[in-house]
């Protein structure tokens, strides 16, 4: 077992996705069990959590805060995460913790963490029809927390569950989102996200030319098998306060599900890649990764590495035609949703030409 990791960021999506089954209590359920299952095996490793979609029911209703109704409320989610989560975080995070599942932690002197709950950008919340405009006033919250991490001079890493670039996050809210992270890209170092269950990033970029890229989004790879992936989770090593240091880098472990599931056998978990060797990359800095977007447009062989890696290596990977590989491509040059036509011109100019 990993014994010398220092904490855990858990991305949420607990409940499976068989969403006309879900129920409140089958929800809770869920949630109260696999939580249970994480402290058993790291009892003593501090875990970050971050609320996914399918933590409500039905699965993405997230009523904003001024719904007091109960029988439409979130609270009930909430309440329960609040008292779970409660023996990781501080106690100064309950307020927001209890307002709508968000919060900011200090892990390290100058070393801040925050979890934003992305249900307040999804396309699928039809409270968002209501009043799309911040629901919760989360945003309003996160650039404040910025500001004071700059004003100290401290450094941020933002979890949270749908990644901006998703076309499940709404085109508003993730276009301001994209402004905040290019005012605080010198204090913002890394987003980590889930939801796609692919493995892969979304680069971000200064919002005039979108040429320089200032921050990079890690999808890391579902656990969960839906659809057609073998079950994975990643490890980060990051720098600390070195700004040129290049020790940051990940590691993604997989097992084959088809042999682990022959009778008598177990998982059997190996390294699948780590990044910076797969993908020939100095650093981890968002030039880097910006780079090997460019890379695979021509490098036929660096692109199939990273599909297969997508896919973590799954005997039942379907085939990738131009259409899918411009598709892959675009989606990690967009951290920002329905903007194709800005970030993805030039990239699709390229497979049309070719
Ligand atoms: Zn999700």
């Amino acid at each position: 077992m990993l014994k010398d990791i220092d904490y855990i960021l858990w991305t949420g999506d607990l409940p499976p996705h068989d969403i006309w089954n879900q129920t409140k209590e089958y929800n809770l359920n869920v949630i109260r069990t696999t939580i249970e299952m994480v402290i058993k095996a790291f009892p003593d490793t501090p875990i970050f959590p971050a609320i996914g979609n399918h933590e409500a029911s039905p699965s993405g209703n997230f009523a904003p805060p001024w719904m007091k109704d109960t029988s439409h409320s979130t609270s009930w989610i909430y309440n329960e995460l609040g008292k779970s989560w409660s023996r990781w975080l501080p106690q100064a995070t309950n307020n927001t913790v209890h307002r709508g599942a968000f919060y900011s932690v200090l892990l390290r002197p100058s070393f801040r963490l925050i979890s934003i709950n992305t249900n307040y950008c999804h396309s699928l919340s039809w409270w968002l029809l209501v009043n799309s405009t911040d629901p919760a006033s989360e945003l309003k919250w996160l650039v404040n927390q910025l500001q004071h991490a700059e004003n100290k001079g401290e450094k941020v890493h933002i979890i949270g569950h749908i990644a901006p670039g998703s076309s499940d996050c709404m085109k508003i809210w993730s276009r301001n989102f994209y402004e905040i992270v290019h005012r605080y890209e010198s204090t913002i170092k890394a987003l980590f996200y889930g939801h796609s269950h692919a493995d892969e990033f979304e680069v971000f970029y200064e919002t005039t030319e979108y040429s320089r890229p200032t921050a990079v989004a890690y999808l890391a790879p579902s656990v969960t098998t839906y659809t057609n992936y073998n079950p994975a989770y990643r490890i980060y090593y990051i720098d600390g306060d070195h700004e040129d240091s290049t020790r940051a880098n990940h590691e993604t472990w997989t097992f084959d599900l088809e042999t682990a599931n022959v009778p008598n056998n177990e998982p059997l978990w190996y390294k699948l890649y780590s990044a910076k060797e797969a993908y020939r990359m100095a650093s981890l800095r968002p030039e880097q990764w910006n780079n090997l977007i460019d890379n695979m447009v021509t490098n036929e062989e660096r692109f199939e590495e990273f599909y297969r890696n997508y896919y973590r290596n799954s005997p039942v990977t379907p085939s990738c035609d131009t259409n899918c590989k411009v598709q892959i491509l675009c989606d990690l040059k967009a951290a920002k949703s329905n903007s194709r036509h800005q970030l993805c011109h030039e990239l699709e100019t390229i497979f049309k030409t070719n």
